[in-house]
């Protein structure tokens, strides 16, 4: 202090005066920064970058500091429940991670204990006994009816690669952490605000490409081209997805409907394999089933998209669902529910192309 109160002394006025004028603007952002931190706004306190929904009205955070946008994980704003609907996602797929690759057998019908039943005891199996009728079936078919374990990679029926399914669980992680960390983010600077929603959707493409493999790859492993066909068309296609949405200028309210689009094309572009796996698979209930849980995944995303889009319910009455029950986190609860019919999907596929000679399974694995 001696040292500094020495050289300050040593100044001319003039420049006494500059530095006296530095001090004070420093102390001023200080305190403005201290007043912003863990103060809420309204709408119309905020800077254009971060107005998007002008139906929310209320309980923003603002340029927080760093520290303080962590700790509002634990408090209430308008972002909290979107931080958490994906969040809460995202320890699911880790939980189901974690159970494939410690678990031997019976991996997710542990987790799905519900809608999964053992021989005998429930419909889906009663559906797939039904099925062996079927006398095109192998008779690896009419064997892994008495192993019905759906991730039994050892079991008594053929073994199949099980990355794809891998590559799925790395998607939905890689998306719903991301959209995480955006929505906590987001608010503290426009670099950040830029850098977090390119990265949010890019997750939501990384994981609608990631959603194809698993399906795509056990229905057409025994028909690489097809196969390598659909893999590297909705792979490219997705990266051109990211690579539009990299844009600044995209990211806008205006342009909502136009990124709701683009995911959704992607989403449906997957009707093409599906009527191709429908044509080829006709007679095999399990492919049935698969694709009536892939139909219910397709509506669960349509219908949250279309809360997106909309911003229902807070559009009827602005500054209602500030907190609770605003169109977004609708969407994230919708987008969650989707990826879990997606994860029955892929696992009853997987099941199902165990009862079949190996062909080409192992052609990419
Ligand atoms: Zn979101």
């Amino acid at each position: 202090m001696k040292r500094r109160g020495k050289k300050i002394s040593k100044l001319r006025d003039g420049e006494r005066v500059d530095a006296a004028d530095r001090i004070d603007k420093t102390i001023g952002k200080y305190d403005q920064k201290m007043n912003r931190s863990k103060k809420l706004v309204k709408y119309e306190a905020l800077p254009e970058y971060l107005q998007d929904n002008e139906f929310i009205r209320d309980y923003y955070r603002c340029e927080w500091p760093l520290k303080d946008i962590v700790f509002s994980l634990f408090s209430w704003h308008n972002e909290t429940l979107n931080i958490w609907t994906h969040l809460g996602g995202f320890v699911i797929f880790v939980t189901l991670t974690v159970m494939s690759l410690t678990e031997k057998t019976t991996t997710v019908e542990n987790l799905f204990a519900g809608v999964f039943r053992r021989p005998g005891d429930g419909q889906w199996m009663n559906m797939k006994n039904n099925g062996s009728a079927d006398s095109s079936f192998p008779d690896s078919y009419g064997r892994q009816i008495t192993n019905p374990s759906f991730v039994d990679i050892n079991g008594d029926g053929y073994e199949v690669p099980i990355w794809p399914w891998f590559v799925f669980l790395g998607g939905a992680m890689g998306c719903l952490i991301s959209s995480t960390l955006s929505h906590l983010f987001a608010c503290h600077s426009l670099r950040y605000s830029l850098f977090f929603w390119r990265l949010d959707y890019a997750g939501i493409s990384l994981m609608i490409v990631c959603s194809f493999f698993c399906p795509i790859y056990y229905i057409f492993c025994d028909q690489p081209y097809w196969c390598i066909f659909y893999l590297s068309t909705i792979t490219i296609f997705g990266i051109l997805v990211i690579i539009t949405l990299l844009s600044p200028a995209l990211f806008s309210g205006r342009f909502r409907s136009f990124r709701a689009t683009l995911f959704l094309a992607m989403g449906f572009s997957g009707l093409i394999p599906a009527t191709h796996a429908l044509f080829l698979h006709l007679g095999h209930p399990q492919v049935l089933v698969a694709l009536g849980y892939e139909i219910i995944m397709g509506i669960l995303y349509a219908i949250g998209a279309a809360f997106y889009v909309t911003r229902f319910p807070e559009r009827c009455k602005p500054g209602a669902f500030d907190l609770v029950g605003h169109s977004h986190q609708i969407f994230h609860v919708f987008v969650v529910a989707a990826a879990l019919a997606h994860c029955v999907a892929s696992l009853l596929i997987m099941d199902w192309r165990r009862g079949w000679p190996p062909c080409n399974a192992d052609m990419l694995g």
